[in-house]
């Protein structure tokens, strides 16, 4: 019996100040058993959306976290700070719930930009409010970001996400691309009787209009626990509906720490992703260390453990207190997300609110 079916809370607060492990050897950096080392670092900036996707949240939202348990911008940008400074993070991507929505978006980004050594700083967002945006973000500092989308047609579109929004996310990335940020890459989960019929169609659209598309697997992080592996549209599935209209060839450059195999359509330039991180996980090569909206460290998409940075940011500890902590829970990220693991129990922070 699972811990969740005993309706016991799965998730536990490590403490902070736990007590280091002998074996973790004196690096400054982000280091793991398994000789991975965290440089990209996703920080979530509410768990708040304007968009209410069917495989991520129900139709009323969820409950929001009250603010005075958000991070302000000064705890934030110190957060960041250290994160640079003192544990070598060269990337960022801020995420969410939907990251437009978090006011104060711009500044936050200027004071990272500022950082040396200056971090690589993407976004991932719905796009809804983008077209408006994207000029400013650009400015403040964004490289490139990621718009997510499951469906080129206004009825589906209204369906999957529950808002009729479809024009504004396609508007908003243009804006994006005219504003400099580039590559523009689309995120699409595609489910199973719902938009699978549609992978053809997106790639040819993200061909035509020079966007870099990436199909996303399904993953056991909606806040309904409705996930089913025999109904999820898999990478294989993905692939075979891709060769029926396109040539594809692996884009032979090593994948490094990138969640996404690539393809080249057509001999090139363009070329698809898929991220697949259920049948073809790549947690080996795993390089994130993430921090959700209230300061909690996250070794994995999938961890079971947290650790609250909040506490010690307003417990008065110092830069190296926090930055130790952050080393520790990060020294304790396991070799694998467990999907496959009989005993798996799915988090219990939804993947809005630990930002994807
Ligand atoms: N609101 C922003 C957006 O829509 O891009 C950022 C947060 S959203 C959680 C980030 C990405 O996670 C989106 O591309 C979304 O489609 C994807 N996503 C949400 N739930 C997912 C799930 N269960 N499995 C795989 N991807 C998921």
């Amino acid at each position: 019996m699972t811990t969740t079916e005993l309706g016991l809370p799965a998730l536990r607060t490590v403490r902070a100040t736990a007590p280091r492990d002998p074996a973790r050897p004196a690096d400054r950096r982000l280091v793991d058993r398994f000789g991975r080392v965290a440089t990209d670092l996703r920080i979530s900036l509410t768990d708040r959306c304007n968009l209410r996707c069917t495989y991520c949240m129900p139709a009323e939202g969820l409950d929001w976290m009250p603010r005075a348990e958000q991070l302000t911008d000064d705890e934030l940008v110190r957060l960041i700070g250290i994160a640079v400074h003192d544990l070598g993070v060269r990337e960022l991507r801020f995420t969410g719930g939907e990251p437009l929505l978090r006011r104060g978006l711009e500044d936050v980004i200027a004071v990272s930009a500022a950082l040396t050594p200056r971090p690589d700083i993407s976004l991932t967002t719905n796009g809804v409010g983008l077209a408006r945006r994207a000029a400013r973000l650009a400015a403040a500092g964004v490289n490139r970001l990621n718009v997510s989308l499951d469906t080129l047609r206004s009825d589906r579109f209204a369906a999957i996400t529950r808002r009729d929004r479809l024009s504004d996310v396609l508007d908003g990335m243009e804006a994006a691309r005219a504003a400099g940020l580039s590559p523009v890459k689309i995120n699409t989960v595609l489910l199973r009787g719902v938009n699978d019929d549609e992978a053809v169609d997106l790639l040819r659209f993200a061909v035509a209009r020079r966007f870099e598309l990436r199909f996303i697997e399904q993953m056991p992080l909606d806040a309904q626990h409705g996930w089913q592996r025999a109904e999820m549209v898999t990478a294989g599935d993905i692939l075979a509906a891709l060769r029926t209209a396109f040539h594809l060839a692996p884009d032979g450059h090593d994948r490094g720490a990138a969640p996404a195999e690539r393809w080249v359509v057509d001999g090139g330039p363009a070329t698809v992703g898929v991220i697949a991180s259920v049948t073809r996980p790549f947690c080996s090569a795993c390089d994130r260390t993430r921090l959700t909206a209230d300061g909690q460290v996250r070794s994995c998409l999938f961890a079971r453990t947290e650790t609250d940075l909040r506490a010690l940011l307003r417990g008065g500890s110092s830069d190296e207190e926090i930055a130790d902590a952050w080393r520790t829970a990060m020294w304790g990220k396991l070799a694998g997300h467990g999907i496959d693991d009989p005993g798996f129990v799915q988090p219990d922070r939804p993947m809005s609110a630990i930002g994807g």
